[in-house]
């Protein structure tokens, strides 16, 4: 299971200022320290800090980005040349076309 961090927003408690917790990703965000029930805040991790921020930036390195806009309908944020802007899962012709982007 992945790992998270978080920090105390407050005073720190026994566990320090930082705790790191075992969460799977389905479960919920945590709100208040399991020690001290103090209010804590979820720390990025490193991997998406340093990750690409802009849409554009995503494009560049080659990544699609979809962002859920609707009922089912997705945006393509990284929409290259001749692909549609949104994707429906029902209709086959908007998903992007992965097989034009990887190239030799
Ligand atoms: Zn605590």
């Amino acid at each position: 299971m992945p790992i998270y961090e978080y920090e105390h927003t407050k005073k720190p408690c026994s566990l320090g200022k930082v705790l790191e917790v075992e969460q799977s990703m389905r479960d919920e965000e945590l709100k208040h320290c399991p020690n001290c029930r103090a209010p804590v805040r979820k720390i990025l991790s490193r991997f998406y800090v340093s990750a690409p921020k802009g849409d554009t930036a995503l494009r560049d390195k080659g990544f699609t980005k979809l962002v859920r806009r609707d009922d089912g309908v997705y945006e393509n944020v990284t929409a290259r040349e001749g692909e549609s802007r949104y994707v429906r899962p029902d209709k086959p012709e908007t998903l992007p076309n992965l097989k034009k982007m990887i190239r030799d």
